[in-house]
């Protein structure tokens, strides 16, 4: 935000306060430092000066530079549930403007004049409550109301993106390789005509089974037995064409199978396969950034969601963590317990631990020698 707008945001919240403005009670509270109280915005108490004031996006705010919550106005304890109606009612009246005019933009300045915030402020109470940035979710409205009208098998793929109120037709498509990492044309009918093939084969960290298309790897998990891995890779692709792998048929999957055992025996650290996998925006994210990560190093779920720059995401870095359905190529092991302690692994807390081990051994014995 710039100085100036800062500056306008702070004269629109002293007006609030100067008026009594009850409607504003969600949006701030004021401090005032010659008496170490803070208010809201509609407190009966007296009018402060006004250079003994400062705002506050929220009550923890004020408190964590001193102040006391005014026991008139009571600005603690409702703050966050008076905030989180706000944000609520808001996504409510986007997702229904969306259903009768999907053509709407829904700008952030219109949204904010809803809801009675600065758009600024507006922006960051958004992503604290739902996560996403209000853009990201109107995206996600529209990407669902267009995978919903595929699914209904009615409309062909053109009458889809307009009635999701895309404005053309190439924005979908590249839309739809990052947030779905099918093409539309792929998904229509539950990603029906995408064929899978897999196969199953011994590592040094037990049985796998790989699962993949002509782009890339979907599936790759450890489990007991074979027909219990297919099992698990017809629940998550019920409607792709699933075959098994014909032996040697493909170079490519050859390799990546020889890049997985050089791996896992500790010969080559460094895996990179081609992914194919659906994902939200936000997973998308977290997976890439764990790709990213050095063999060998660990981040806690709170230091995955700092990096990305959702400090308050923990919750669903650990969430994408655990819908990853490509074991190592997505390496959601090198995510750990803010503790530092080895847990929660879809794939059993011990083999978690080997893997680590095993990268571990491999980034020390790479420096020694
Ligand atoms: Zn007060």
């Amino acid at each position: 935000m710039s100085a100036r707008e800062m500056r306008s945001e702070e004269e629109e919240r002293w007006a609030a306060v100067v008026a009594r403005d009850r409607s504003r009670e969600s949006a701030f509270v004021y401090g005032v430092l010659s008496t170490g109280v803070y208010c809201r915005p509609g407190c009966s108490s007296r009018l402060p000066k006004r250079e003994n004031v400062r705002f506050y996006d929220s009550t923890a705010a004020a408190a964590a530079d001193g102040l006391r919550a005014c026991k008139r106005c009571l600005p603690d304890g409702r703050d966050a549930r008076a905030v989180e109606g706000t944000i609520r009612r808001l996504c409510r009246y986007m997702e229904a403007r969306l259903q009768s005019h999907p053509e709407d933009a829904l700008q952030l300045a219109d949204l904010a004049a809803r809801a009675q915030l600065s758009p600024a402020h507006l922006q960051r109470t958004f992503r604290a409550v739902v996560g996403v940035s209000p853009k990201q979710y109107v995206d996600g409205l529209r990407m669902e109301r267009f995978k919903r009208s595929l699914q209904g098998g009615e409309s062909n793929v053109t009458d889809a993106i307009f009635d999701a109120g895309y404005g053309s037709i190439s924005r979908v498509y590249e839309r739809a390789e990052t947030q779905m990492g099918m093409t539309p044309m792929e998904f229509r009918e539950g990603g029906a005509g995408v064929a899978v093939t897999y196969a199953a084969f011994e590592t040094a960290m037990g049985l796998a089974l790989v699962g993949a298309t002509d782009r890339g790897l979907c599936f790759l998990q450890f489990g007991e037995s074979e027909a219990e891995l297919v099992e698990r890779l017809r629940e998550q692709y019920p409607r792709a064409v699933i075959a098994a792998m014909e032996p040697r048929s493909s170079a490519g999957f050859a390799g990546w199978i020889a890049a997985l055992n050089g791996y896992l025996e500790g010969r080559a650290p460094d895996l990179r396969l081609p992914v194919h996998v659906r994902a939200t925006a936000f997973q998308r994210m977290v997976w890439e950034y764990l790709q990213r990560m050095p063999a060998g190093t660990t981040q806690s779920y709170r230091e995955v969601a700092e990096a990305l720059g959702r400090p308050t995401a923990a919750r669903a870095v650990a969430r994408a963590c655990a819908s990853n359905v490509v074991a190592l190529a997505i390496p959601c092991h090198r995510v750990v317990r803010g503790t530092g302690e080895v847990s929660g692994y879809r794939w059993g807390v011990e083999r978690k631990r080997r893997l680590l081990e095993m990268e571990r051994g491999n980034v020390a014995g790479r420096t020694d020698a």
